[in-house]
């Protein structure tokens, strides 16, 4: 695949951290068994977006296994395809300006993606730990996490995550059901300290739900 000159040093500095997030997520019991995947944004204009390659375990990726796609999923830079959930991404990247998208499969996340799910989503408030969301500063906020049915058929699951994110433009992460978090960010950092936080308050909400405490 041609380099485009200039790009290259960033590109792989790019996929370095994601290699390195892979790691610490795998670590964290965040990914277990090639789940997850992970992109960043390396141009905008045109879009370039790093994106791990799909089926490769998470805690032992190279930077070799991160591929560049285009705005059409098309694959710019690597060898290998990308994710079946590239869409996904790419929806979050063009509607909520994300420059770095993190999607886990863990415990707590699954769990509580099953029992909220008919209520549409998650409320979660009162937790000082809140304020490691962006644009929040008290422990009064109340995040809304919206939570989809999981699918096999991401066309249709873009499409759904499109209209979660027009009626939910200031939430932070989408869960779906009995399969994991979405959340992201303006940046890598900002979306890996998401990812942080909303696992530390998925499994403080599911602890203080299993103790059936007010
Ligand atoms: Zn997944």
């Amino acid at each position: 695949m041609p380099e485009i000159p200039g790009e290259t040093a960033e590109s792989d500095a790019i996929a370095r951290r994601l290699c390195d997030i892979g790691r610490e997520f795998y670590a964290r019991g965040w990914v277990f068994g090639t789940s997850g995947n992970f992109s960043a944004k390396v141009s905008g204009d045109p879009l370039r977006l790093a994106i791990t390659s799909s089926g490769l375990d998470k805690g032992a990726l190279n930077p070799g296994d991160i591929l560049e796609i285009d705005s059409e999923a098309q694959v710019l830079r690597g060898e290998g395809l990308p994710s079946a959930e590239t869409s996904l991404h790419l929806v979050l990247v063009r509607q909520a300006a994300a420059g770095a998208v993190l999607h886990t499969h863990s415990i707590w996340s699954t769990l509580l993606s099953d029992r909220f799910a008919p209520d549409g989503g998650l409320a979660i408030e009162g937790y000082e730990m809140l304020k490691g969301l962006s644009r929040v500063s008290t422990h009064e906020h109340r995040e809304w996490v919206p939570i989809l049915e999981n699918s096999q058929d991401y066309v249709a699951l873009s499409t759904e995550l499109s209209s979660v994110l027009a009626k939910h433009p200031d939430c932070h992460g989408v869960l779906l059901r009995k399969h994991g978090l979405y959340t992201w960010g303006g940046d890598l950092a900002e979306a890996r300290r998401h990812v942080e936080i909303l696992e530390f308050l998925f499994e403080a909400e599911a602890r203080r739900q299993l103790a059936n405490q007010p």
